[in-house]
């Protein structure tokens, strides 16, 4: 809900209208746009709310936020948020590469995919040291050491680090080595781990459910940021359906679907939304042609002796390949890109 002062409202009408939501024990964002004053309250709990601030001196209209969320919609905030970690952006003008493994192996493989990601030109590397499995006893990940394997990456490479966390103690974890915690798609309504990430300084990749809807996807984004952390990557990684050609359906629409009501940046991951090496690269191409922010993408020296997703990996050379593609792509696209953010 926002309450929306006059234009000319003084300071005490102002004021008293701030003290009223501190009373109501009510917790608000003051916007203030140079010409007049909005509170918005975030955590307002109906319409009966509208009728404790509507008589007001100075208040000149509430605007109830049909949606169930605030924090991400274009309402809160009409510019494009842009993310910046070290020298990089996430949500700007250029494509964000992320490449990598799926899941940290060894120091051999890591380096050698490490070496291709930088050659691509690419800024951040991913690299799963928690792995969510869906049987036990597949290989869950190197844990602490997989993690100290990636931060050796960012100090030899310069290249920024993405790792999944998949409990709060492992969000610790990947805060002390990595630059960005990604919450996969099994985590993406786990509530007590996105208020612990929203707790956190680092910027937060958040993969879609694998059965999650537009809105519940956007609430757990919301999660995040009612927790203060305004950093929340979106991802599309595909969704469950009948198929049975490719391990998900990735959902393309998705991406503009998120563009027409929400400020943060959507990147799309083809790998994990195919699950299949000969798919990964059209797909990678759409998703730039869809208007993505950036795509995340599994790379393997030797895919058939991987120790997790191996089908959907690229060859390194492939992956640099398909690298090219995309920045021609999203080169053509550019202009409509910034017509679109200032519109
Ligand atoms: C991953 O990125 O390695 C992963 C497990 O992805 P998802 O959560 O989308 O399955
Ligand atoms: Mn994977």
């Amino acid at each position: 809900m926002f309450i929306v002062m006059k234009a000319g409202a003084g300071e005490s009408e102002i004021n008293l209208v701030s003290e009223r939501i501190q009373q109501l024990g009510f917790h608000a964002e003051i916007l203030d746009n140079g010409n007049r004053t909005s509170f918005e309250i975030i955590n307002s709990i109906g319409s009966s709310d509208a009728s404790l601030f509507e008589n007001l001196a100075g208040v000149a209209e509430i605007v109830r936020v049909a949606k169930p969320y605030k924090l991400v919609s274009n309402f809160a905030r009409s510019e494009k948020t842009i993310i910046k970690i070290g020298d990089s952006e996430i949500g700007g003008e250029e494509l964000t590469i992320i490449g990598g493994v799926c899941a940290v192996e060894n120091e051999e493989q890591v380096f050698s995919v490490a070496g291709t990601v930088k050659k691509s030109g690419a800024k951040f590397f991913r690299g799963g040291a928690f792995k969510p499995r869906t049987s036990p006893y597949a290989f869950q990940g190197l844990g602490e050491k997989g993690l100290k394997i990636l931060a050796e990456v960012r100090a030899r490479f310069d290249l920024h680090i993405v790792s999944e966390a998949l409990d709060n103690e492992q969000i610790d974890l990947v805060e002390k080595y990595a630059d960005v915690i990604q919450i996969g798609t099994r985590n993406m309504q786990n509530f007590s781990l996105l208020k612990r990430a929203g707790k956190s300084k680092l910027p937060v990749l958040l993969k879609r459910g694998m059965s999650a809807t537009l809105e519940e996807f956007l609430l757990a984004a919301e999660y995040v940021m009612a927790e203060g952390n305004e950093n929340v990557i979106l991802c599309e990684r595909g969704i469950r359906t009948f198929t049975d050609h490719s391990r998900n359906t990735l959902d393309l629409s998705i991406v503009p679907a998120i563009q027409k009501v929400s400020h943060l940046p959507i990147i799309v991951d083809p790998s994990h939304g195919t699950g299949k090496n000969y798919l990964v690269a059209p797909m990678a191409r759409a998703s730039v042609a869809a208007g993505a922010d950036g795509l995340l993408i599994e790379i393997h020296p030797q895919p058939e002796k991987a120790l997790s997703d191996g089908t959907q990996a690229l060859l390194p050379e492939q992956y640099l390949v398909l690298v090219e593609q995309m920045r021609a792509i999203h080169q053509v696209l550019l202009p409509t890109r910034i017509t679109e953010a200032l519109s």
